[in-house]
């Protein structure tokens, strides 16, 4: 999959350099919240290509910590590991110090989409702390919302690349040869976290400990709802609809 700007220092850590954003758009600070499978990874790859801010994912972040040989892992990312595949959240400190190592990306004057962050009402609290610390405003949180039956269709069918991390779904999007990436030809696998176990847990999880935030940033004036069914182009047109609506066209020339 083509990124419209290279991740790496959200991805690899501090230390790594990024190249300058390429779009002629105002940045944008948004937050994608949503159930897992409601296709906020896809939008967030969508929206980078469109508006030039990074798809700041702390799930690809935590996904490539399981490339690191088992002696160089910490034990708290041992134990982090160990919860994602069971499709329990990663406890908020290891997810903070993740994103507090990155800080970087958060003041980017190319802006930045927060996939995957903040998921619990603790984590929000950090990232506001953060954000103030460094004069950072938000300007607005999207929450892609979807029926349940329909989210955990997508969860099931859902293939992923693990050289490019390309998405695919065997019903609705799949690839022109079966279990191959259409990008880079690898072959496809699905994630330990959409086998039918652990998605009953991530939905569960999801209720309890992240649901809460649609009313956090409800309350705050930022929340734009965005349906999420039909194709993924349907849904980017309908996001940058309601981002037209809330921050008006002449400023973000
Ligand atoms: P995602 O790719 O965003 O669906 O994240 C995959 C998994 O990574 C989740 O099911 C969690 O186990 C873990 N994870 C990602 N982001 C967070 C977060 N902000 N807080 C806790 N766990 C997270």
């Amino acid at each position: 999959m083509t990124d419209a700007t290279p991740r790496q220092r959200w991805l690899l850590g501090p230390g790594h350099d990024c190249e300058p954003r390429t779009t002629g758009t105002r940045p944008y600070r948004l937050i994608l919240l949503g159930a897992p499978g409601v296709g906020k990874g896809t939008q967030a790859a969508l929206l980078s290509a469109r508006l030039g801010a990074c798809q700041l994912s702390t799930g690809d972040v935590l996904r490539g910590a399981r490339t690191l040989d088992a002696c160089d892992r910490s034990p708290a990312i041992a134990a982090a590991l160990d919860a994602m595949s069971r499709g329990e959240l990663v406890p908020d400190d290891v997810v903070l110090q993740i994103v507090r190592e990155r800080v970087d990306c958060l003041r980017c004057g190319g802006g930045f989409l927060l996939d995957g962050f903040p998921r619990t009402l603790a984590q929000a609290d950090a990232l506001d702390a953060l954000l103030a610390h460094e004069r950072v405003e938000l300007d607005a949180v999207v929450s892609y919302e979807l029926p349940i039956p329909a989210i955990v269709a997508r969860l099931s069918g859902r293939r992923v690349c693990p050289a490019c991390k390309a998405v695919f779904h065997l019903e609705t999007q799949p690839p022109r040869v079966a279990g191959r990436c259409d990008h880079c030809g690898t072959a496809l696998v699905q994630r330990d976290d959409d086998r039918p176990e652990a998605v009953r847990v991530r939905m569960e999880t999801y209720a309890e400990a992240t649901a809460p935030l649609i009313d956090y940033y409800g309350s705050r004036g930022l929340l734009v709802r965005v349906p999420a069914h039909g194709a993924p182009d349907d849904v980017l047109r309908r996001t940058l609809g309601a981002l037209d609506a809330r921050v008006p066209a002449p400023s973000r020339a």
